[in-house]
């Protein structure tokens, strides 16, 4: 099989296969990003506004179809996957609206004669490196500050979407970009590696897992390129006392099965403090039996398959190698007969240093709960992974949730809530999650030049 081919998850049969660009083509693709940097740049922001409106607009007139892809080609339930098409409009449609704002100079209050103002300027031709999980949603945080900035885009998608990487090149060019400020790219990692080096490319954005987090980044380095990194998660869901469980079930559940557990914010560990433990997990669990794996074509389907056999196989021997350590299963852990790459629901416990499970990232549908005798251990146990992306804590004793907001070394934290993207509010994480931030005002200024102005 080709690197750029749709594979139905829900049988594994290969749909359709595409070709890998040539070096020529990668190299002729860069240089026409280039040369488009020169006009782009200097469209009216105004012009460059309307044209991000219709990209927005062109998400919602074919949502149905966009939606459809989606489903085939990385089996998310349809209804879910109309969700995401209407959330990257949503995007679009923000740096549309609040463009000319967040373009605006920025008059700075110094000391001394005259003025000085920052002014928001673009740095030029881009690539992004972009996931299957959210294969819209991902490429509005990338695409839409930066069409607003007047930089040019290459876009390498993920192997396993393909026809959604060449449907979204056709409506982002229907909107109005002109030729080369938008291009999908089938690159090999090869390719990619030689664009980073190249002197017409200034920066790259990779959403995707730690292992190409330190090659690209790695690369980055290398070449003195800007770089933003948006990679895994392992997220702790903190239940302390004073929770109102009617709320904090339905959150965890929701945050941890939805698109299948396949979310770098998925509330993957969910540490609850012992007097709570019983009544959770008897809802948790009675909960997440009622998110059975079923047709993602059906609109009343909440857990389709995961995106392939072979990361549902990998998802597998993590549980098999926990439950062969002592680990405990409420519910699911048994991979399903038939073809397709279902996994079911999942609950653990008693899942401890030594397991797989305890340090790596559980990208499918399977919750670990973990019992703990205080807050104190809640945030220890919280803060022992090497990821930092997001968090929550549920409690109604507003002093020990700020203390555990300010404890968790995460880039985004909710109280009372789980961490849902919005297009005005930053999205990012430190530690092994990544470097830099998507979403509102700070995604525009990753790959902008803060140019000073001093005026005397
Ligand atoms: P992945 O294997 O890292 O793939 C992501 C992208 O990187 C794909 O386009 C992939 O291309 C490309 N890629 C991988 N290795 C590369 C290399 N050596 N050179 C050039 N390109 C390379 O990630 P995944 O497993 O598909 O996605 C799941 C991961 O993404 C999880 O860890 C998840 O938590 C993370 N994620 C993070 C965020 C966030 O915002 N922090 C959001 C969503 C997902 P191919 O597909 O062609 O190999």
């Amino acid at each position: 099989m080709t690197q750029y081919a749709t594979v139905d998850p829900t049988t594994g049969e290969v749909v359709r296969e595409f070709d890998t660009m040539t070096d020529e083509q990668a190299r002729d693709a860069l240089e026409r990003a280039h040369a488009a940097f020169a006009t782009w740049r200097r469209a009216p922001g105004k012009d460059r506004t309307a044209v991000i409106q219709r990209v927005a607009d062109l998400h919602r007139t074919h949502a149905d179809e966009l939606a459809n892809l989606m489903t085939l080609e990385m089996g998310k339930p349809v209804a879910q996957a109309r969700a995401e098409v209407e959330l990257a409009a949503s995007i679009y449609e923000y740096y549309a609206t609040q463009g000319p704002d967040l373009m605006a100079d920025e008059e700075l209050d110094i000391a001394g004669a005259g003025r000085a103002v920052v002014r928001t300027a673009p740095i030029g031709a881009l690539l992004g490196v972009m996931p299957w999980n959210f294969p819209y949603y991902q490429v509005a945080r990338f695409v839409a500050p930066n069409l607003l900035l007047g930089n040019t885009i290459l876009l390498k998608h993920a192997g396993s979407c393909p026809q959604q990487a060449l449907r979204l090149e056709e409506l982002i060019g229907e909107a109005g970009t002109p030729h080369g400020v938008y291009q999908n790219i089938f690159a090999s990692n090869e390719q990619v590696a030689s664009l980073i080096a190249s002197d017409e490319l200034q920066g790259v954005s990779l959403t995707g897992s730690e292992r190409a987090g330190r090659i690209i980044g790695g690369l980055a380095g290398q070449h003195l390129k800007k770089c933003v990194l948006e990679l895994g998660g392992s997220d702790p869901f903190i239940v302390l006392p004073g929770a109102d469980l009617e709320t904090a079930v339905p959150a965890a559940v929701a945050g941890r099965f939805g698109n299948a557990g396949q979310a770098c914010t998925s509330s993957k560990r969910i540490i609850v403090e012992q007097t709570l433990w019983t009544d959770f997990v008897d809802q948790f669990v009675a909960q997440a039996s009622q998110w059975v794996g079923g047709d993602p074509t059906d609109e009343s389907t909440r857990l389709g398959p995961m995106a392939s056999v072979a990361a549902r196989d990998d998802l597998a021997a993590q549980v098999e190698d926990a439950v062969s350590k002592g680990a405990t299963v409420h519910v699911g852990a048994m991979v399903p007969d038939g073809s397709g790459a279902y996994y079911p629901a999942t609950v653990i416990s008693d899942v401890v240093p030594g397991m797989r499970a305890y340090h790596e990232e559980l990208f499918g549908p399977v919750a670990v709960l973990y019992r703990v005798p205080s807050v104190e251990a809640a945030i220890e146990l919280a803060n022992d992974t090497p990821f930092g992306l997001g968090g929550a804590v549920f409690t109604r004793d507003e002093g020990a949730a700020q203390h555990v907001v300010d404890r968790l070394d995460v880039g985004m934290v909710g109280v009372n809530t789980t961490i849902k993207s919005a297009p005005d509010m930053p999205f990012g994480g430190v530690k092994a999650s990544g470097i830099g931030r998507e979403l509102g005002r700070f995604g525009l200024d990753e790959f902008a030049n803060k140019k000073l102005v001093r005026l005397v």
